[in-house]
Parts: C-alpha cells; structure tokens; sequence
C-alpha cells in the first residue's frame, strides 16, 4: 500500500505516491499550526497533484534564500512559511490539472482560518 509520512525533519522516508497519508502523531502533536498545514499541503502534493520534489532555490530580502515550493524536501522554518504562503499555495497549483482547478474555483480560494 503506498504511503505518504509526514514528520517534521524526514517526512518523505517512505515515497509518497498513493492514497494515503500518514503522519506521526507525535509530529503531529508537536508541530505548530503552520507546520501541520505545509506538511499536509506537501503530502496532498505528491497524492493529489502528483508533484515531486524540488530543490529550487528564491533569494529573500536580506540575501538568504528559501525554498520556492511547498514540494522541498525537507522541512524549512514556519516563519517562512507563513510569511510567502499565498505564493506557496499558489506555486502548489499553478500547474494542477485542470479539473482541480475547476474544482477550486467552484469551492471559492482557500482561506486562513486564524
Ligand atoms: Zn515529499
């Protein structure tokens, strides 16, 4: 059965291609909301888009970098995260098929909840 894991550190251990996803509880109870959020955004990535991962590179501000996608392949800090969301969420599904765009359009655009 394939699986997807998600942890903090390795959540890509075991490859993600399937219908499941399986994060660790004790992740799971430790992880601050916005890393609960871009851990599940990551796995639906592999599931849901079929993306894979990327090592891709964008220059901050300040002159150091972050990872320009969800799809990294390694945790990066939640301060990042949620400072480029919008363009993390959007960069997910700019190449989505399109009947998950058109699904996403049906459903109005994701919103924070906090
Ligand atoms: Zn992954």
């Amino acid at each position: 059965m394939p699986l997807a894991i998600g942890t903090s550190r390795d959540r890509d251990f075991i490859p993600s291609f399937g219908e499941y996803i399986i994060i660790s509880k004790e992740y799971w109870d430790a992880a601050p909301d916005a890393g609960r959020e871009d851990t599940l955004f990551h796995e639906l990535g592999h599931c849901i888009l079929n993306r894979v991962h990327t090592t891709k590179l964008l220059p901050m501000w300040d002159g150091t970098y972050r990872p320009a996608s969800l799809m990294y392949p390694t945790d990066f800090p939640g301060i990042i995260y949620l400072e480029y969301r919008k363009e993390y969420i959007d960069e997910l599904f700019e190449n989505a098929p399109f009947y998950i765009k058109h699904r996403l359009m049906e459903n109005g655009p994701i919103k924070a909840t906090k």
